[in-house]
């Protein structure tokens, strides 16, 4: 099914500090590809806020590389990564992979030491899966109320729900 195929993460958390170096190096990821709106920070922190900024730093002493591909606007990305200097990228058009592409070769990084992290399916994890990287997806820190958000919303639940459980290896009985 094209759903299971493009939009499945291999691995789901409930918020961002749950992902460790540890869990990372142990997959031999070494390259974060990562969202920042209701991934990292909410539309509302123009900066990183403190407790990003201690993971992000826990992250660089373990020896894995954070760029930020963010499809939001070059102003909005600048600010925020104003302070840290990190690869960042702007306007990725995910589920497009393009900016993606350029960011890994920018970074010197490959396929099976990277993974995509984000908070959408539809955008995040699809241009993680279409670049054939593992794909590790949070719940939005803060879903902005429109009717937009709230459509994606409803259509990801069914499989979000179904893939939480699987990925926490939660059987519900069926093959
Ligand atoms: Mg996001």
């Amino acid at each position: 099914m094209i759903f299971e195929k493009y939009f499945v993460p291999d691995k789901m958390f409930d918020t961002y500090e749950e992902l460790t170096p540890e869990f990372l190096l142990e997959r031999g990821i070494r390259y974060v590809f990562s969202d920042i709106d209701n991934t990292l920070a909410t539309y509302d922190d123009i900066y990183p806020p403190e407790k990003l900024l201690r993971w992000l730093e826990m992250m660089k002493k373990a020896g894995i590389t954070v760029s930020f591909v963010s499809n939001n606007n070059e102003k909005r990305v600048k600010l925020f990564n104003s302070r840290l200097g990190y690869p960042a990228y702007h306007r990725a058009a995910k589920p497009m992979i393009s900016k993606l592409r350029e960011a890994m070769k920018a970074a010197g990084a490959e396929k099976d030491n990277s993974c995509l992290f984000g908070d959408q399916l539809l955008t995040d994890a699809a241009a993680g899966k279409r670049a054939g990287l593992y794909v590790i997806i949070v719940p939005p820190i803060k879903d902005k109320k429109s009717w937009f958000f709230r459509f994606k919303r409803w259509l990801e639940k069914p499989y979000l729900k179904k893939y939480h459980n699987k990925a926490r290896g939660v059987s519900n009985g069926k093959k």
